[in-house]
């Protein structure tokens, strides 16, 4: 009877190791940093999500992610008839659970207003009770009081723009002055602002792409149509919670979400070469060389607009090897546009090909 438990037992141990195998995502590092995949919007029981907190570390570890917050808004608490609120609950009862799984657990809230200024998740903070005042602007000096990274998100969600376009209001001025917004939502679920990258560039701030997932993820992203959620990319000194909060400060992100990358180019440009490789030719005859395009990552890249007597397009499929014939009338580097790395509100990664 002993050894039957005891089986049983190692039945159970092995069936809940097995059952949440964490899924590698291929996406290079950058030179000196560390690539950190992390969703920074993420809603729990605690405001009006349908999981419990854990349930989120869970989540994050089969996705393959390296970083989360739990964003529970601090004025919407629908379900307080039935669950005592208390806004630090998610990070309270994810902490320990993130440490098991390894997952960098950053500490959030959202503050949640009508526009302007929006909903704004304030990251990297001690005690989200301290943000839950009357007035936007004392709750982002509380924030601030803490150290917190301010993300203004979805400036562009139709139920407070209905035109879908972000606006800078004087609200908003008025925080970019004070230096009070440090990122801004690009992908906010399935929805996505180009405009935000012109803010970003010209205030300085970090882009970033969350789920802001209120269900399940494997429901609301289904494989294969769906091969991940919207990501942050941090490129971070390290893998702590302290080099990811320096990263997000100095702005270094991209984002991800199905197969378009956004971001900043000084981040697009690295991040591609560090994805492709070029082989020298294998072979040559009298017209034409032979060579390959290795994408060692996750993403794949649509290229266009190449010159005359080159491949006007290529499709360098994820995880893929794509076979080059190439005139020798043509001299290299070949010359292509990005058409799924957005680096601009119109806007795409330029790319240079030679072996
Ligand atoms: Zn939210």
């Amino acid at each position: 009877m002993k050894k039957l438990i005891i089986i049983i037992l190692l039945c159970a141990g092995i069936t809940y190791a097995g059952s949440g195998q964490r899924k590698i995502v291929h996406l290079p590092d950058l030179p000196g940093y560390v690539t950190l995949k992390c969703d920074f919007h993420l809603h729990t029981v605690f405001s009006d999500g349908n999981v419990w907190p854990t349930v989120r570390v869970g989540e994050a570890y089969r996705d393959g992610l390296d970083a989360i917050a739990i964003t529970d808004h601090l004025e919407y608490t629908p379900k307080d008839d039935f669950i005592p609120v208390d806004p630090n609950a998610g990070w309270k009862i994810a902490e320990s659970t993130a440490k098991d799984f390894n997952i960098i657990l950053v500490h959030g809230a959202e503050i949640t207003r009508k526009m302007p200024p929006g909903h704004f998740n304030a990251l990297f903070i001690q005690d989200a009770s301290l943000l839950a005042v009357d007035s936007a602007m004392d709750a982002f000096a509380a924030a601030i009081k803490q150290g917190a990274f301010l993300q203004w998100n979805h400036p562009g969600w139709k139920a407070q723009e209905p035109d879908g376009i972000p606006k800078l209001y004087p609200i908003h001025k008025q925080l970019l002055e004070k230096g009070w917004i440090h990122g801004i939502e690009f992908f906010n679920d399935n929805e996505y602002y180009p405009l935000v990258l012109t803010f970003c560039k010209q205030y300085n701030l970090a882009v970033t792409g969350n789920s802001d997932n209120h269900g399940v993820i494997s429901e609301s992203y289904p494989a294969p149509e769906w091969p991940n959620r919207p990501m942050t990319l941090v490129f971070a000194k390290e893998r702590t919670s302290e080099a990811l909060k320096e990263a997000m400060f100095a702005g270094r992100t991209l984002v991800y979400f199905r197969d378009i990358i956004a971001g900043k180019e000084e981040y697009a440009k690295p991040f591609f070469y560090k994805c492709i490789s070029v082989s020298k030719p294998y072979y040559e005859n009298e017209k034409n060389l032979y060579f390959e395009v290795t994408n060692n990552s996750d993403v794949p890249f649509y290229l266009i607009n190449g010159k005359p007597d080159t491949p006007s397009s290529l499709e360098l499929s994820a995880n893929s090897v794509t076979r080059v014939v190439l005139s020798k009338k043509v001299t290299l580097p070949l010359t292509y546009d990005v058409k799924n790395v957005m680096t601009g509100e119109n806007e795409v990664l330029k790319v240079e090909l030679k072996y």
